[in-house]
């Protein structure tokens, strides 16, 4: 053989040694951070708030009246298909859905919802268009274009639910947390829960870390409410508890 093809072999190679060390690395640790998450099952957190539990992630749907106001949209659109099956609650009957951000984990099931308004901050569009990404070359992407934009500390009103914007970047260029009610407050993946007590996000996950959690004393002062609903650690019924006593 030629000593320049076998130059070029096994410089191919040696690329090929390190990418598949590079994506192993990214699968072991994926694995290793979501399996320390701890979603809650599926069913009522209150007569008004249902989580649905996707593998290691929850989406919820809030009831107004007869119908469902989404935060989220799931990891799985199968999986999400036949939990909603099990409520016995029509995907047809979601009004809106509510992105805390567009992570692959948050949007999977958004086709189901096909009568339903789709909400997210203004500048998550950054993490769709790819002037931010978390992996070089990957772009966050939904099945929707028609979506509405949403910026920090807007109020919004449907049917009558009310819910509260509140921008809270770093884990994504948008992310954002919705407090519902005054009392519910859904927060994406900006910060975690043990034992009761808020804690960091998952560094690895964050576009920005130190930025998340910058953000996380955004919601930590908030009056009037009690619950706190993550995407990945649970739910907290006791807000005072959960945010007393943060440090950045
Ligand atoms: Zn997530």
């Amino acid at each position: 053989m030629n000593i320049m093809v076998k130059k070029i072999l096994i410089g191919i190679g040696i690329i090929a040694v390190l990418l598949a060390i590079a994506v192993g690395g990214f699968l072991y640790k994926f694995s290793a951070e979501t399996g320390k998450m701890t979603p809650v099952v599926t069913g009522n957190v209150t007569a008004e708030i249902i989580a649905i539990k996707n593998d290691f992630a929850n989406m919820y749907l809030i009831k107004d009246s007869t119908n469902y106001i989404a935060i989220d949209a799931g990891k799985d659109l199968t999986v999400i298909e036949s939990e909603l099956k099990k409520l016995n609650i029509d995907p047809l009957k979601v009004e809106a859905v509510m992105l805390t951000h567009s992570d692959m984990d948050h949007v999977a099931g958004l086709p189901l919802f096909k009568n339903a308004k789709l909400y997210m901050a203004r500048n998550e569009v950054k993490m769709l268009n790819g002037e931010q990404q978390k992996i070089p070359g990957y772009n966050n992407s939904i099945s929707r274009s028609d979506y509405i934009l949403l910026d920090d500390l807007q109020t919004l009103e449907i049917g009558k639910v009310k819910i509260h914007c509140i921008l809270t970047e770093g884990h994504t260029s948008g992310s954002m947390c919705f407090q519902v009610n005054e009392k519910y407050l859904f927060t994406g993946d900006i910060l975690s829960l043990h034992e009761g007590k808020l804690g960091h996000s998952v560094e690895f996950f964050d576009l920005d870390h130190n930025k998340t959690t910058k953000s996380i004393s955004k919601i930590t002062n908030l009056p009037n409410v009690e619950y706190i609903l993550t995407s990945h650690w649970g739910v907290s019924k006791d807000y005072k508890n959960a945010v007393n006593g943060w440090r950045e």
